[in-house]
């Protein structure tokens, strides 16, 4: 049975879908107003992870990610370039599904961009406008009142009494019912520039908040599984949308929240000044793979920090490498013995049923390659021991997307390779060392085995 830890419960809770076998699973995306950073990429690698264990379970998941492609932000990016809004959303959206490929990350089934779905924004903050949960400001504002929803607080446990009492003063300005009252709909403002939609409120645009409740809803219905983001969306986002969605429809919202805590550099906030702000190109550019990058985030477990340092790379790689040698050991296995190695498979699936245990489940994996290696160096590991082994890692690597494939072996060393192969048949053994060293210093290994040659990384 899988468990969760439920940020609204705030208890680890077994996970049980509405419909059985199916899950509908909502994940908050990103802003298009600059290319996505490592550390909203901790979380989208999380959320992967979730998917990955899900569909491995054997769920049938059905995944929304929302595209925020109106905001303040956006806004003020298209004006301060002088371009319209959706030729800055669009760049910024296709870098981001180039990140979200470059590292493996299964695509969602719908990438909803809010200004596609204005219509059923607007029609949301009608029902709440309706049914007295809402109120429009002088200016064609639209705004809603927190003291209509008794459970307002509810995901962080906020103390609302207090809240109210120390932040009026600095709010009065906006002539709001509560100051913690938030926006559904923003009147115009002449910043908006080219950008805003009709509504019976007058001319504006939807709250960020207001764009994820109405399109979880129209992709998953109003009461649906999963919910997840950054630790940092649970206030005030999450705490709005739930408050959104249950006025409008009078349903429960979403049984699971789940919330991945943060990334950090060199063991503080990533910073532009400091020179350690990275995009995920600009860490293959500096010569890490996607596997590595998977590596050094899956191998945190999601609620806790993870600090991130280029030296990592070096921990990714050795453990990437040792996985690849056992795959070509077990390759070249060749003995009719019977014996009985256990797997660990149980024990690695405890781990990750358990809140998404990632490390123990890591610790189990290689401490199995351990004992793995040590039974073929001393011969006792049968053919069909090897093959539940070879098993084993794939199945292993469909959940952490850790093993670069192999048809991702750059053509100039799979020439090369094919070359070797040439010369190792005419026996001429000198030219295949040659080209083995230059195949090593493309970064590969060549290894030969019963089924010809296998390139692993270095
Ligand atoms: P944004 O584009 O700012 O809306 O963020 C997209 C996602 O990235 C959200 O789920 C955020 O919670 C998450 N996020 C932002 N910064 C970080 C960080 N440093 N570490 C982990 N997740 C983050
Ligand atoms: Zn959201």
């Amino acid at each position: 049975m899988l468990r969760f830890y439920n940020s609204l419960t705030r208890k680890k809770e077994d996970f049980i879908p509405i419909i059985k076998g199916k899950v509908s699973l909502y994940t908050c995306g990103p802003t298009v107003y600059d290319t996505a950073h490592i550390g909203n990429f901790r979380t989208f690698l999380f959320e992967d992870f979730l998917k990955r264990v899900l569909l491995a379970r054997g769920f049938e998941v059905y995944h929304v990610m929302n595209i925020t492609d109106v905001d303040d932000k956006t806004i003020q990016k298209s004006v301060a370039e002088g371009k319209p809004l959706s030729e800055i959303t669009e760049y910024y959206t296709n870098l981001f599904k180039q990140d979200l490929s470059s590292l493996k990350i299964i695509p969602a089934d719908v990438y909803p961009a809010a200004t596609e779905h204005v219509d059923a924004m607007i029609q949301m903050i009608e029902q709440l406008i309706e049914k007295n949960h809402a109120y429009v400001t002088k200016d064609g504002s639209v705004f809603f009142s927190i003291d209509s929803y008794k459970n307002y607080g509810a995901l962080t446990r906020l103390n609302m009494d207090k809240m109210q009492h120390s932040d009026r003063v600095s709010t009065d300005e906006y002539s709001l019912d509560n100051p913690q009252d938030f926006a559904l709909w923003k009147a115009y403002k002449d910043e908006d520039g080219e950008v805003f939609w009709e509504s019976p409120w007058g001319k504006g645009r939807p709250g960020w908040h207001m764009e994820c409740s109405a399109m979880s809803m129209e992709y998953l219905g109003d009461h649906f599984d999963i919910h997840c983001g950054g630790v940092d969306n649970k206030f005030p986002h999450h705490e709005n949308e739930i408050a959104q969605s249950v006025c409008a429809v009078n349903t429960p919202f979403v049984n699971y929240w789940l919330h991945s805590e943060f990334l950090l550099v060199d063991g503080g906030k990533m910073s532009k000044s400091i020179g350690n702000y990275y995009c995920v190109s600009d860490l293959l550019e500096k010569g890490m793979t996607s596997e590595e990058i998977r590596y050094n985030f899956l191998s945190a477990h999601y609620q806790t920090k993870v600090n991130f340092t280029l030296e990592k790379q070096h921990e990714a790689k050795r453990s990437i490498h040792r996985i690849m040698e056992l795959q070509s050991r077990l390759n070249e296995i060749d003995s009719d013995l019977c014996n009985d190695f256990p797997l660990e498979v149980e024990q690695f699936n405890d781990a990750l049923e358990n809140n998404l245990d990632s490390p123990k489940a890591l610790a189990v994996f290689f401490d199995w390659i351990r004992r793995i290696n040590i039974s073929m160096d001393e011969k006792t590991l049968s053919n069909k021991e090897a093959s539940k082994g070879l098993k084993f890692i794939s199945y292993f690597d469909s959940i952490y997307g850790i093993l670069p494939k192999t048809d991702s072996v750059p053509q100039g060393v799979l020439d090369l390779s094919k070359e070797r192969e040439g010369a190792r048949q005419n026996k001429d053994w000198e030219k295949s060392d040659e080209l083995r060293d230059q195949i090593s210093g493309m970064g590969w290994m060549v290894k030969d085995t019963n089924d010809g040659p296998k390139l692993t990384p270095k």
